[in-house]
């Protein structure tokens, strides 16, 4: 008897498409020097989260290499409200800044949504402002949330054109889930949002030419959520401790779900690098959208301070 071994997935190389991605940014970043125009990101933490402390240090390590000027501001776990947002205040002020991060989350004793809306929506380079979420729901050019960019850009690099696909979304969150789905409908995808009270979850997804898993459950989804030859993109990055050390896994079970999938991103190094390289993208498309409106004599003016 003949036995055959399962074609296994393509991994999908986060890693070498975010790096041209960032080849594109720094193309742009040394046309704009040659015009003197040096555009600027701030970011922002509060507090001591290990983990936002090493998102922290990776964007400003990817915005030095592209060569965009990044000013780092820390508050203590003890910053109140208050602070946070006067420091966001001077940053909306400040012509000299295009983008304003604010790494979450935020202590528990902060608002995140009151920070969020605080930062003028034209340095919003996290998308996630309501001005840019409705922008982004009626198809008007906007700054895009940074992660579900990513994905897009990884699912046009394997799929090509995506119209007239079925794509399921699993998590319905406001910064990865609902953009995510937002940005396929946009793509001529027919998109389903497959959530915590979906029922039969698994059977959803097994229609779907595109699975999309952004739960923050390691390795939920395997070989039985998924049709033949569907595409996965895995954006659950969960830190999983033994003896032998901490690991990352993403909401994927990577090993069974390869033998079913056409092409996977891999946990670490698929959606992750994307993020980085889109954060650093949109900071540009920011900056290009405050010298139009200054041309225009009509820069938004800053949000609110609240509280
Ligand atoms: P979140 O805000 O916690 O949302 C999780 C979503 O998953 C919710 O909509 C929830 O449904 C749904 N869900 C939970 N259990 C489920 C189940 N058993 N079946 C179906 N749906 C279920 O998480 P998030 O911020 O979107 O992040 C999701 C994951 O992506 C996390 O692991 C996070 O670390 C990771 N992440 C990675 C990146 C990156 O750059 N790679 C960026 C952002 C986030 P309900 O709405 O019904 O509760």
């Amino acid at each position: 008897m003949i036995s055959t071994t399962p074609a296994l997935a393509r991994d999908i190389d986060g890693k070498a498409i975010s790096a041209q991605v960032l080849d594109e940014v720094r193309e742009e970043v040394l046309a704009l020097a040659n015009q003197q125009i040096y555009p600027a990101l701030a970011v922002l933490l509060v507090g001591d989260d290990p983990a936002s402390h090493v998102y922290v240090r990776n964007k400003l390590l990817r915005a030095k290499d592209v060569g965009i000027r990044s000013l780092e501001y820390r508050l203590p776990e003890t910053a109140s409200q208050a602070q946070v947002l006067e420091l966001i205040a001077q940053l909306n002020a400040d012509p000299a800044v295009n983008g304003i991060l604010v790494q979450l989350p935020l202590p528990a004793s902060i608002d995140e949504q009151a920070v969020i809306h605080a930062i003028d929506p034209i340095k919003d380079v996290d998308g996630f402002h309501r001005e840019n979420v409705g922008g982004l729901v009626q198809g008007i050019e906007v700054l895009t949330p940074c992660t579900p960019s990513g994905c897009m850009r990884l699912l046009l690099e394997i799929c090509g054109d995506l119209s007239g696909l079925h794509a399921v979304v699993i998590g319905r969150s406001n910064i990865v889930g609902k953009p995510m789905a937002t940005l396929l409908l946009q793509a001529n995808c027919s998109v389903s949002v497959v959530h915590s009270r979906s029922v039969d979850a698994p059977a959803l997804c097994r229609l779907a030419d595109i699975v999309v898993a952004a739960v923050g459950r390691p390795a939920l989804i395997d070989a039985s959520w998924l049709k033949p030859g569907a595409v996965v993109i895995d954006v659950g990055i969960n830190r999983i401790t033994s003896e032998f050390g901490d690991r990352l896994v993403g909401d994927v079970d990577y090993a069974s779900a390869r033998t079913v999938a056409r092409a996977i991103t891999p946990v670490p190094g698929g959606v992750g690098p994307m993020t980085i390289a889109y954060l650093l993208k949109n900071t540009l498309i920011a900056s290009q959208l405050q010298r139009t409106a200054r041309l225009d004599g009509a820069l938004s003016v800053s949000a609110p301070v609240l509280g």
